[in-house]
């Protein structure tokens, strides 16, 4: 995913609020717009430092037992009844939203440790030169788009993220 993973964690953290049943604090939204684009940090390490003579997604950050690991010590910690269990569901909810989204045409190991097996939902060709073009000009980018789409209309149809109460109780 090029576009799609900060909308895809708008949009998460909207369902989370609505699931829950929570007023949508600009907390909570922008806890899964962090969560939705964390993994990717990765890019920033394997540019600067490992030359992208990695694949990034064989990163910790991209790995879903790492999360696992992740989503069951923060969740133990946090209080259940906080406002912060929500930050912190919205933020581990996004991240888990942008390795699905990840394997829709790019390669995440899910079973990594047992199996070194990248998986992956669709195979992108190699059509063209650049292999950007190879992803901006395959269906799934308009997977991408409509993702891109959703958030902004309901944004723009519902805004939540100038809301005035920030923290939560
Ligand atoms: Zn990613």
């Amino acid at each position: 995913m090029f576009i799609a993973h900060l909308p895809a964690g708008y949009l998460t953290a909207r369902a989370y609020c609505r699931h829950a049943g929570i007023t949508p604090l600009s907390t909570i939204i922008l806890a899964g717009l962090a969560g939705g684009i964390v993994p990717d940090l990765d890019l920033v390490y394997g540019a600067l430092v490992d030359g992208g003579r990695v694949h990034h997604h064989r990163y910790w950050t991209h790995l879903p037992l790492v999360w696992l690991a992740v989503s069951a010590a923060a969740l133990t910690l946090c209080p259940r009844a906080s406002g912060w269990r929500h930050v912190t569901t919205s933020f581990l909810l996004a991240a888990w939203g942008h390795l699905l989204l990840d394997s829709v045409a790019g390669d995440i190991w899910w079973l990594w440790p047992w199996f070194d097996v990248p998986f992956s939902l669709v195979a992108i060709p190699a059509l063209h030169a650049h292999w950007v073009l190879n992803y901006l000009l395959h269906w799934t980018f308009v997977l991408e788009l409509a993702i891109v789409a959703l958030a902004t209309w309901m944004e723009g149809a519902r805004p939540l993220l100038r809301r005035s109460r920030w923290v939560p109780s």
